[in-house]
């Protein structure tokens, strides 16, 4: 070697120094962590909030620090018989989709007991938080809320992990006006499936970060996801309508997400709805004693539709936020005499799900299979599916049990460049079948969802699935449509073994 020239490590030295400036680095020197074959952990790993698939991995990996995880990663990847590998997070999916058989299971929730912190930080007009991949979305509106900020973009219940989500989209009734919680992200730590540790954003390694954000879990663990915050509110107004007529409901659902721009003062911030199909499924935000007008209600129509909505304030907006509403709903084709209207903290609102859990948990009615069909419907065939679904299977089969949502968003308000898939207009709704079953009958359920789809297939009724399940490569194919080839091309680049997620059965026959 002549004697200027530089020598292997100053070159091993530079390159490191190149990969860490653009947000890669390698773990080649620490030794990955013990797995764990430990059967109750092999079990627990093996099911999800579905109950309905199980499916056992080799073992599971505790992490104590996302270094773990990409050192078992990278040593997996460079051996020659590779375990495929799947990030648990709280495994509230519903078909598997946090399974890996016989590979092996990353429980994220581990780090949990290393937490990292929530750090709110402020840097020139941003303030965000890190999160851990691992957190789940109650801690964080806790920790910020001590700080009087939040993030804006949530999901209806808030024990789901942020990688988890994030992987999804994170959809709820603040997307309609802020987008999913996929828009709402500044900068993501992510462990491609070679092992590389790659800090991205829209500016830095923008590919990796679109393709992870509703990428569900095929190019990388999340172990850090950087989220905006803005000043929380004090309180909310939240506000149910009823409606015998779906034409009116769901004019007056696009009337209200047309308001939507995120700094205008006077929009509401959350827009629902959903089907209320028997006295049973009244939940206790309808006040006992209007329990029995509302049963009569559905009793004449079959179903009623609530539209549900909430304002904001804060101690400037307070004394004018009932006036605002007023001018909201006004001219609104509800059934006169049928608002019901709460008034109740920021924190009791977006945790609202959790007293529902706690009352099926008590029941012994929330470990029990759970057939979900979550759909995003273009308005276009919003009519069509309420007349052939909602009026005729739904009401036909009369089984269903659980919340039956649907609300429309801006599809302006999500990023096409984003791994998610939506539906091609501007405006599309989503409408989640949350069914619980018994463990005997999940498949009746399961055979309306088919019944659903059929539909939707005759009717060219241009579907996507939400937190879907497809047995073919052509399903998911066709669910990606045009985003189909930068997935795949995504899926080379950053997981060239397909080891990762294959519980979501895209390129695993998991
Ligand atoms: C009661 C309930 C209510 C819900 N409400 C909503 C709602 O309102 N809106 C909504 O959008 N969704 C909702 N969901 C669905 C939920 O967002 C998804 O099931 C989500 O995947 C749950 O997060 P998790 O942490 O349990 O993920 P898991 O089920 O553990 O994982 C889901 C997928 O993401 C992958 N993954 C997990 N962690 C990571 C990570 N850190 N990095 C990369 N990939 C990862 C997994 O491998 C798997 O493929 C709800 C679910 C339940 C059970």
């Amino acid at each position: 070697m002549a004697a200027d020239s530089p020598s292997y490590f100053t070159i091993i030295m530079l390159l490191s120094r190149l990969m860490a400036f653009i947000g890669i680095s390698k773990n080649t020197d620490i030794a990955p962590p013990p797995l764990s074959h430990d059967p109750s952990a092999i079990a627990s790993a093996a099911k999800d909030f579905g109950l309905i698939v199980k499916t056992l991995p080799q073992a599971v990996l505790f992490p104590s620090s996302p270094q773990d995880i990409a050192s078992f990663i990278q040593s997996n990847y460079n051996s020659s018989a590779p375990f495929t590998v799947a990030a648990r997070g709280e495994s509230h999916s519903v078909r598997g989709q946090a399974m890996a058989k016989n590979g092996v299971v990353v429980d994220m929730t581990s780090l949990n007991k290393n937490p990292s912190g929530i750090g709110i930080r402020i840097s020139g007009d941003r303030t965000y938080v890190d999160l851990g991949g691992e957190q789940l979305w109650i801690d964080v509106l806790n920790v910020t809320m001590r700080s009087g900020v939040a993030p804006v973009s949530w999901t209806d219940y808030l024990y789901l992990t942020v990688g988890g989500t994030l992987s999804n989209a994170g959809i709820s009734g603040q997307s309609f006006r802020y987008g999913p919680q996929i828009s709402n992200v500044y900068e993501l730590d992510v462990i491609t499936g070679k092992g590389d540790f790659v800090t991205c954003s829209p500016s830095k390694n923008s590919d990796l970060f679109y393709g992870v954000l509703g990428g569900l879990g095929q190019f990388g663990i999340i172990t850090r996801a950087r989220i905006p915050l803005e000043p929380a509110p004090k309180g909310v107004k939240w506000i149910r309508m009823l409606y015998s007529d779906f034409s009116a409901f769901s004019r007056d659902q696009e009337l209200l997400i047309s308001k939507n721009d995120r700094t205008d003062k006077t929009a509401l911030n959350y827009v629902e709805g959903s089907l209320l199909l028997n006295q049973a499924s009244l939940d206790p935000f309808f006040p006992p004693e209007d329990h029995p007008k509302i049963g009569a209600l559905i009793t004449k129509y079959g179903i009623v539709y609530s539209l549900e909505i909430v304002k904001h304030y804060d101690d400037q907006t307070k004394p004018t936020v009932d006036k605002d509403l007023q001018q909201l709903l006004k001219g609104l084709g509800y059934i006169p005499g049928f608002l019901f209207e709460k008034d109740v903290t920021y924190i009791e609102f977006l945790n609202r799900v959790r007293a529902e859990e706690m009352f099926l948990r008590s029941k012994g009615l929330w470990e029990v299979p759970h057939p979900w069909l979550n759909l995003f419907i273009p308005k276009s065939g919003i009519t069509a599916f309420n007349n052939g679904v909602f009026k005729g299977i739904v009401l036909q089969r009369n089984i269903t049990s659980g919340p039956l949502l649907v609300y429309p968003m801006n599809r302006k308000k999500w990023d096409d460049r984003m791994s998610a898939s939506i539906p091609d207009e501007e405006v599309f709704y989503t409408v989640g079948f949350l069914h619980a079953s018994g463990f005997d009958n999940w498949k009746t359920y399961d055979d309306q969802n088919q019944a659903v789809l059929q539909f939707c297939q005759k009717a060219g009724i241009e579907i996507k699935q939400y937190l879907g399940h497809y047995s073919t490569k052509e399903d998911w194919i066709h669910h990606f449509g045009s985003k189909w080839n930068t997935f795949q091309q995504r899926k080379l680049q950053y997981d060239p073994k397909f080891l990762l997620s294959p519980g979501q059965s895209i390129f695993n026959n998991n």
